[in-house]
């Protein structure tokens, strides 16, 4: 079925196909919901979003800022992480900065060089790790420390429906469930003045959507992909959901929708989980020694012949 007599650019799940105009106020609208539905952004706000380069977080940029227009007490500020991979993130780095020139946001740009040190591209030479692993948990530490250190209320990320489908199951395949209690809309499980609350107002839109969305609008003309991709687990599953989505499509609604009925009772499970400061940085931490810290050690021990 389709929505008016003008060419459409996009099916959905259900069948419906949209013309530009038509799925970009859907599009819109589902993002405003969300943000609504999970009571995501306050009347007034300090927000930051953080900001890749890439089509999901220039997507949420561009919207964000369009909130912030007509509300003026949600201001906005993009934050980015250059992790240092040659050849992808100059790239999409270049794109943020364009973007955020052109609309006058504030762009903080932190990196690993500087951070930690060391490169990703560097350490990856060093350290015997997943890449996915090890930068994961280096952006995640820079991005709340310096979202606090900003004095951010609230940090907007840009993952979308096939990112929370994808965690659900690597959570499900690991046998992880205190990480798939940490997921949702809103992020984590207790309010602490050390972590900054992250948020995904994109949390239902899927990624064939968004793509859509950033190519339509011109935020976006060539999709890069990480050069370390392919050797995360998430891309095998990104894969397979994309091959059911195919045969079956709505799996990846499914696959959420089921999951967000059981979220309240897993968070209220969790939500007495210790947090406590690291021995060494002093950031939060689930145990003695935060996870960053533990692979700069490890990075420190090899760097100066310690066994
Ligand atoms: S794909 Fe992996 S290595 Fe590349 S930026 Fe993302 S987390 Fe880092
Ligand atoms: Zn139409
Ligand atoms: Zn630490």
């Amino acid at each position: 079925m389709n929505c008016c007599n003008e060419k459409s650019v996009i099916a959905l799940p259900s069948g419906e196909k949209l013309c530009k105009n038509h799925f970009i106020v859907y599009f819109e609208g589902k993002v405003f919901r969300t943000i609504r539905q999970f009571d995501l952004i306050g009347k007034e706000e300090n927000l930051g979003v953080a900001l890749s380069g890439g089509k999901d977080s220039l997507t949420l940029l561009h919207i964000l800022k369009r909130l912030s227009e007509q509300n003026p007490k949600i201001r906005i500020n993009a934050i980015a992480i250059d992790e240092g991979i040659k050849g992808y993130r100059d790239k999409t780095l270049e794109k943020a900065k364009e973007f955020c020139d052109r609309n006058s946001i504030r762009l903080n740009i932190f990196s690993y060089k500087e951070e930690f040190g060391l490169t990703l591209d560097e350490i990856l030479k060093i350290l015997n790790v997943k890449p996915c692993t090890i930068c994961g948990i280096f952006r995640r530490y820079l991005l709340n420390k310096k979202s606090r250190e900003l004095k951010l209320t609230k940090l907007a990320t840009g993952h979308n429906l096939d990112d929370e489908c994808q965690s659900i199951l690597m959570n499900q395949m690991k046998n992880n469930i205190v990480a798939s209690a940490r997921l949702g809309a809103k992020v984590g499980l207790i309010q602490n003045s050390m972590f900054v609350q992250r948020i995904k107002p994109l949390y239902l839109c899927t990624e064939k959507e968004v793509t859509a969305y950033a190519f339509l609008n011109g935020l976006l003309e060539e999709f890069t992909e990480c050069p370390n991709v392919p050797q995360s687990f998430r891309a095998q599953v990104r894969d397979m959901l994309n091959g059911l989505e195919n045969k079956f499509p709505g799996t990846k609604y499914s696959i959420v929708n089921s999951f967000l009925q059981n979220l309240p009772s897993l968070k209220q499970r969790f939500k007495n989980e210790e947090v406590k400061a690291c021995a060494k940085c002093n950031e939060p931490s689930a145990n003695e020694i935060c996870n960053a810290c533990v692979y700069l050690g490890k990075l420190n021990n090899i760097l100066t012949g310690v066994k």
